[in-house]
């Protein structure tokens, strides 16, 4: 009799076991396809950072130095400089002339995107950034900036870096025309 009840409970077990996998056989598969496919990101993700512009286009960060105080791995670095009625950068007195982020130290902890008053720095969802060349992890404001408003070209996601000749054709180590030179991070003008 004891028998019988062991092979009708481990009848029992299996079956409930291939149930299961009946039940799954049938459901959407949820099976990553990154690279070969778009990766799927949570809205939360703390990517690499956007410098955000305003309504009219105008850079939101004041140069308040706020989100480099901030920040525990002494990462950020930037230069202040003064907006003139030739030259408007941005809506206050002063603009980022330089604003660098170190991803060689970066942690993605949120703390700059908190500290800051004009909500100009924010995370966005760029996450492909390894390198085998660290200089290159030195992010400038020129790769950081969000476009212009009603631009069709969407938020910047920091450039893939890969050894030459390595990667997608989309992927580049060379710095944007015009960009401001590479500067040490832990000193603030
Ligand atoms: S996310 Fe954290 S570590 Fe990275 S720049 Fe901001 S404050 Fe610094
Ligand atoms: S990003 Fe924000 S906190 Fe940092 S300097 Fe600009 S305005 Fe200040």
């Amino acid at each position: 009799m004891a028998k019988i009840g062991e092979v009708v409970g481990s009848a029992a077990a299996i079956a409930k076991g291939m149930s299961i996998t009946l039940k799954e056989l049938f459901q959407p598969t949820i099976t990553e396809a990154y690279p070969d496919g778009p990766a799927r990101i949570e809205a939360r993700f703390r990517g690499s950072h956007i410098l955000q512009r305003d309504e009219n286009g105008l850079e939101k960060c004041v140069a308040c130095f706020l989100c480099a105080a901030a920040c525990p791995a002494n990462c950020i670095y930037i230069e202040a400089a003064e907006n003139t009625a030739e030259e408007r950068y941005s809506g206050s007195e002063r603009y980022a002339k330089v604003y660098n982020i170190d991803y060689n130290r970066c942690i993605f902890c949120g703390y700059c995107v908190e500290a800051c008053p004009t909500d100009a720095i924010t995370h966005g969802h760029g996450f492909e950034s390894a390198s085998y060349n660290t200089s290159t992890l030195v992010m400038r404001k020129e790769q950081m900036l969000a476009p212009m408003p009603g631009s069709k070209i969407g938020p910047p996601v920091a450039a893939p870096r890969l050894p030459e000749g390595g990667g997608r054709p989309s992927q580049s180590n060379a710095p944007p025309a015009g960009a401001e030179p590479i500067l040490p991070t832990g000193t603030h003008k």
